[in-house]
C-alpha cells in the first residue's frame, strides 16, 4: 500500500534538505546551536512517544497540559516545540518582534512550517531567520528541560519544607523555566551576532532593548532586528 510521495511533499522535503545543508555549512555559530533542529529532524530527541519509542510509555509534560487523559493522539514533538507554554512564551517573542519590523505580514503569528522548516516567513529575511529558528528550538529544549528540573526541585522543597515555614510565593511551576527560555533565547541570539561580530573585527551595531516578561530589560543586539526583509 505505498503511494508515491505527493509533489507537494516531495517538493518540501527537497526544499528542508537544502536547507539542512546550508545551515551546516554556511551559519558559522557554535553547533550547540544547530543540535536541537537536527536531533527534531531524525527525531532523535528521546521523548516518550517518538515513533522509534512507541513502546515507552508517555511521559507528561510538567505543564500539565500534555499527557493526561483527555489528550488524543501524542506527539511529544508537537507539544514540546509548538504547543507547550514553554514553547508558546518563546514563539510570542518572535511574533512579537516580527509585528513590530512587519506589521501586515506576520499576523496570526508564525506557523509550524515557518520554524521547523526554517523557512522565513513573508517580509522576513532568510539570513536572519536560519539564526532566529534555530536559537528559538534550541530554547525550547532548554525550557523543557528546565521545567523538569524545576519541578523535581519544587517536589523536593515541598518534602523537605514540611512542618517549616510556607514560603509565600504562589508562582505556577513553567513561571521560572518559561523566562529562562525567554532570557536563553535572547542570549542565543545575542550569542550569534557577538560571534559574527568577532569575525568581522568590528563593534556590534545595533543593540535593541527587548523587554521580557517580568520587564526586566535585556539588552541584545539581535537577528530579530535583522529579519525585516
Ligand atoms: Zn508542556
Amino acid at each position: 500500500t505505498d503511494s508515491p510521495t505527493p509533489p507537494y511533499l516531495a517538493t518540501n522535503l527537497q526544499h528542508f534538505q537544502a536547507t539542512l545543508a546550508r545551515l551546516w555549512t554556511a551559519v558559522h555559530w557554535e553547533n550547540k546551536n544547530k543540535e536541537t533542529l537536527w536531533r527534531l529532524v531524525v527525531d532523535g530527541i528521546p521523548l516518550p512517544g517518538n515513533t522509534h519509542l512507541s513502546r515507552v510509555p508517555i511521559k507528561p509534560c510538567e505543564c500539565g497540559s500534555y499527557g493526561g487523559d483527555t489528550d488524543q493522539p501524542y506527539s511529544p514533538r508537537m507539544h514540546h516545540f509548538w504547543e507547550c507554554p514553554i514553547a508558546k512564551a518563546v514563539r510570542e517573542q518572535i511574533d512579537r518582534h516580527l509585528r513590530l519590523l512587519s506589521p501586515a505580514t506576520i499576523q496570526g503569528g508564525i506557523t509550524r512550517q515557518q520554524l521547523w522548516l526554517v523557512q522565513a516567513p513573508t517580509g522576513c529575511e532568510q539570513a536572519p531567520w536560519d539564526v532566529i529558528a534555530m536559537a528559538a528550538l534550541s530554547s525550547m529544549e532548554y525550557g523543557r528541560y528546565c521545567l523538569r528540573a524545576a519541578t523535581r526541585e519544587q517536589r523536593q522543597q515541598g518534602a523537605s519544607t514540611h512542618g517549616r515555614q510556607q514560603q509565600t510565593q504562589t508562582r505556577t511551576a513553567e513561571q521560572g523555566p518559561r523566562q529562562r527560555a525567554i532570557t536563553d533565547f535572547f542570549n542565543r541570539l545575542g550569542g550569534f551576532t557577538q560571534e559574527e561580530d568577532e569575525a568581522a573585527n568590528t563593534h556590534p551595531s545595533i543593540y535593541t532593548t527587548q523587554p521580557t516578561l517580568d520587564n526586566a530589560v535585556q539588552t541584545t543586539a539581535s537577528p530579530l532586528d535583522q529579519a525585516q526583509a
